[in-house]
């Protein structure tokens, strides 16, 4: 019998594989310059921070979560989204009675029963940035820009960026009135008008065509704002234009948790079909005190790596990354393996990278072996190179030979490679 990875997973495999750790990296390096902390939290939480975290009414929360049960009797969930952990965190420690904000980022795997699809999958991978306690616009700026630095220095220039606000606990009950009392003389089926009682602006979010063409004359958000709101929001356009990202305003952007107030913002890319959002967030003045914490209004987001790493191959970035390696090592014989396997060890403590032919090949599967491995040197040890006190060292991109005293070889190879 034989496995296969569950439907909606995949695995990460070399060489492409890299292209995931290059974009981890990408999109966190900027948020490292900027004074971000890095945060790990558990994969699985208790199942009601994320139900009253994320919010019930979501899709999240009533048809995507792998709850189950501990053997100690305790209802869990692998968590499908990052921020409800974090600030769960951040109370659990009590950070919010020192120095604010808080400024964390964090990479790992999410989870959502999805329907499975290009782009969208039931395991995937994001990294985030959270910034905990404080209300101003800079800081959302400052998450927006940080985000569009990590998409540019991965070399996309397809990421288009899209804000909007969702108003506040002030503004938002006359909005959320006037949506629903729209909604109600649509015609709508069953799931989508219970939609309506619960969590209104949702609806906006709905992507079949026949909900769509109903929702053209639908109230926005940002004819409904109250004073403060609108202020915060030019503010926040300001800062992004001042810093030089471009940013396109959509009044019927809404996301998928409840949390969200004020500030919202995703970025999509044109080159990956239906599933075009690489990331997204939004500022979520309420989540601390939904989950049990004090008043902490933050703002913080999420990208998708998987996402990026398609948006990437969609721009053509993904060449051949050529695996770097400076010397590949071709014992011949088993004496020979004795003896080539401390230079080996040796030349990697000495910073060089280094790989040798395992398994006992002959001579020419040995050498098509270091051909294939990209390595700009080959050191051949044969039985007549051990008699001789000397070990052959290839040149493989000009195929010149020279024999070097086995003693000698870590440093003449060292001298070579720096
Ligand atoms: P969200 O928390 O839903 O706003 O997700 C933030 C980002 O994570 C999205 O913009 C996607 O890039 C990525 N993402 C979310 N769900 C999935 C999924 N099921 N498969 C792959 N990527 C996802």
């Amino acid at each position: 019998m034989t496995f296969q990875a569950p439907k909606g997973t995949f695995d990460w495999m070399p060489p492409r594989s890299e292209w995931a750790l290059a974009v981890r990296e990408g999109l966190s390096a900027p948020l490292r310059r900027a004074g971000y902390g890095y945060i790990e939290t558990p994969t699985f939480e208790d199942t009601a921070l994320f139900s009253r975290g994320v919010g019930e009414s979501t899709d999240i929360v009533s048809k995507e979560m792998y709850t189950f049960e501990s053997r100690g009797g305790q209802s869990l969930t692998l968590r499908p989204e990052g921020t409800a952990g974090v600030m769960r965190a951040v109370l659990e420690h009590g950070l919010q009675g020192g120095p604010l904000p808080v400024k964390l980022w964090y990479s790992g795997s999410y989870f959502r029963y999805e329907r499975a699809q290009a782009g969208r999958y039931r395991h995937f991978s994001q990294v985030g940035a959270e910034a905990v306690g404080a209300e101003d616009p800079a800081l959302d700026a400052e998450l927006i820009v940080l985000a569009a630095d990590g998409y540019a220095a991965l070399g996309l220039r397809g990421v288009r960026l899209l804000i909007n606000s969702l108003g506040c606990k002030e503004c938002r009950p006359a909005y959320r009135a006037a949506l629903q009392e729209f909604l109600r003389g649509l015609d709508l089926d069953e799931p989508t008008r219970r939609r309506v009682e619960i969590n209104p602006l949702r609806v906006l979010d709905d992507k079949r065509p026949e909900v769509r063409a109903q929702l053209t004359g639908a109230p926005l958000v940002t004819d409904h704002l109250c004073g403060a709101c609108k202020a915060y929001h030019e503010e926040v356009r300001g800062l992004l234009s001042a810093a030089g990202v471009a940013y396109a305003d959509d009044p019927r952007l809404v996301r998928g948790l409840d949390y969200y107030t004020r500030t919202t913002f995703e970025f999509l890319h044109d080159g990956l079909g239906a599933q075009s959002a690489v990331g997204g967030g939004g500022r979520y003045d309420g989540l601390s005190e939904m989950i049990g914490g004090p008043a902490l209004p933050s703002v913080g987001w999420a990208l998708g790596v998987d996402r990026t790493v398609l948006a990437m191959e969609a721009e053509g970035l993904l060449g051949e990354r050529p695996r770097h390696l400076d010397v590949f090592a071709v014992p011949l014989g088993e004496e020979a393996r004795r003896r080539i396997f401390p230079l080996v060890s040796e030349l990697r403590r000495a910073g060089l990278a280094v790989d040798m032919a395992f398994g006992g090949r002959g001579v020419k599967g040995a050498m098509k072996a270091a051909d294939r491995s990209g390595a700009r040197y080959a050191m051949i040890l044969g039985d007549r190179d051990i008699e001789a006190g000397a070990v052959q060292v290839k040149d493989l991109t000009t195929a010149d030979q020279t024999a070097v005293p086995l003693a000698e070889v870590v440093d003449v190879l060292k001298g070579k490679v720096s």
